[in-house]
């Protein structure tokens, strides 16, 4: 979980990731940046708005001027997890349930399996970010393991995928 923000020109701002989720932000009319690295314990912590509102904050960003793109993350298709982590998901977002599913038993426990990624796009939009600001890749990282990094297919062999933005 890490977040960097920026109006300094000339420098390019990076976080990595394999499977976590990659959130750039851009506010094109205070010439401002961010970059988000939302893990699932990130996406608990509503890392983005933190971000989000320090560009508000030290930046006097307008929340409607701000373009966010989320990059590949580990899809609903892969992010399996156990009876507690889905617990914590719950919890955190009671109105977006739709995005928790149970789904199998493996080995006498019950799976889940998590959309992180349009629970990030919920935290954008409780920030106040337009869903027309938001793009988002939907490529699964778990799913292209042959093309972009990915810890859950890999393992420790897995390197890291790297998200730049910078401002000219
Ligand atoms: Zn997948």
């Amino acid at each position: 979980m890490i977040g960097l923000v920026t109006n300094k020109r000339g420098i390019t701002i990076a976080t990595r990731e394999a499977d976590c989720t990659p959130i750039i932000l851009y506010d094109p009319v205070q010439n401002v940046i961010g970059n988000v690295h939302s893990g699932w314990r990130g996406t608990l912590k509503k890392i983005s708005q933190k971000a989000i509102h320090m560009l508000q904050k030290e930046y006097q960003c307008k929340v409607e001027d701000i373009i966010c793109c989320i990059g590949p993350c580990i899809g609903k298709c892969h992010f399996e997890v156990d009876e507690d982590v889905q617990e914590l998901f719950k919890q955190t977002f009671p109105h977006n349930l739709e995005y928790i599913q149970k789904t199998q038993m493996k080995e006498g426990k019950q799976k889940y399996h998590i959309d992180i990624e349009a629970l990030n796009i919920e935290v954008l939009l409780e920030a106040g970010i337009k869903r027309r600001n938001i793009e988002s890749c939907g490529i699964c990282t778990v799913c292209h393991a042959n093309q972009i990094h990915s810890f859950r297919a890999t393992k420790e062999n897995s390197g890291r995928n790297a998200t730049l933005i910078g401002l000219k």
